[in-house]
């Protein structure tokens, strides 16, 4: 399939290389030329805008930080729906607002043009491996369509309901995550501060009720007091943000993820903005005067 990817970043970058190697024709677009460098070399063929992309494709992919940068993308100047042809498909994998998204996808459907959107799990790891997890909203006929290109990145793919689900989906995530990750930096810490080896308890923790990948990949990190990203605590900041914006468009009060939201925010402005959200573990060891 002739397919076109806009955004080289951590994800985006072995994602498009995937798709190649899979034996798609791959188009790309990143803002810094030198970005497409890599995936030039590698076979996939350079775009100098987003509308230049999507105009040689039948799938659009949109990979790229926030809900500003994919409105920008897809409706700004020399963005996608300046080359889209009628009956393309935009997949937005970034992952934004749930509220946006249906508006985007209402805006391009009145212009011929499908939407899915389609964030993802897995983290680089999984897109290197393609073995995400993709969250997909849309309509059935069109996520039949893509269902091929999605193979070729990830392994749980899910159509989970129309426009927007798959973005709630993903928040969702998020909210298990976070609150996941606040839990085992309370809970290694109550050990640490009784006494008991935290590495011990972590491992009697594994086998029961409590074990989980967050106790095992982010409490190794705690213990560590080690934080290279990893999903980056201005990622999950900007992910909680989109949670708390839209439980509060709903009139949800959610208070432990208000909680955890309050705790990246913390890191952020201790400089932290680049550390794995792991390092929420830093604001907690704080509040009880336990610094590493
Ligand atoms: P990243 O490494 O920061 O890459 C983002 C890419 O988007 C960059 O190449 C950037 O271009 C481009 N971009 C941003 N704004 C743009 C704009 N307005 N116009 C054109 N290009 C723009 O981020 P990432 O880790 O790949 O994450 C991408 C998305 O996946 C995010 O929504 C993130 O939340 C989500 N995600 C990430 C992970 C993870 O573990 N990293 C896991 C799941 C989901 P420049 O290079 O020019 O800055």
């Amino acid at each position: 399939m002739d397919i076109a990817f806009i955004g080289l970043g951590i994800m985006g970058k072995p994602m498009a290389l995937n798709l190649h190697n899979a034996g798609h024709t791959v188009f790309v677009h990143g803002r810094r030329a030198e970005s497409m460098t890599p995936l030039c070399d590698g076979g996939c063929t350079r775009c100098d805008s987003p509308a230049e992309a999507a105009s040689r494709a039948e799938i659009i992919i949109v990979m790229v930080s926030d809900t500003p940068d994919v409105e920008q993308v897809i409706f700004g100047d020399n963005g996608v729906i300046h080359g889209a042809k009628p009956g393309s498909v935009v997949v937005d994998m970034s992952t934004i607002s749930p509220t946006a998204t249906r508006r985007f996808a209402d805006d391009l459907r009145a212009r011929g043009i499908e939407m899915l959107d389609a964030p993802v799990s897995g983290g680089d790891v999984g897109a290197i491996n393609a073995t995400l997890s993709i969250m997909v909203g849309g309509k059935p006929e069109v996520f039949d369509r893509v269902k091929p290109v999605f193979e070729a990145l990830g392994k749980n793919i899910v159509l989970v309901g129309d426009n927007g689900a798959g973005q709630v989906a993903k928040a969702c995530n998020q909210i298990v995550v976070a609150v996941s990750i606040e839990g085992v930096a309370e809970a290694l810490t109550f050990a640490r501060k009784n006494g008991v080896d935290p590495a011990k308890v972590r491992d009697a923790l594994m086998g029961g009720f409590a074990g989980s990948r967050i106790l095992e990949v982010h409490g190794k990190r705690m213990l560590d007091n080690a934080y290279p990203p990893g999903f980056k605590t201005k990622l999950h900041r900007k992910d909680m943000n989109i949670v708390m914006q839209t439980a509060h468009e709903l009139g949800l009060d959610l208070p432990a993820a208000a909680l955890v939201t309050e705790h990246l925010e913390v890191l952020m402005n201790a400089g932290d903005a680049e550390l794995d959200s792991a390092a929420v573990m830093k604001v907690v060891e704080n509040l009880s005067g336990m610094e590493r």
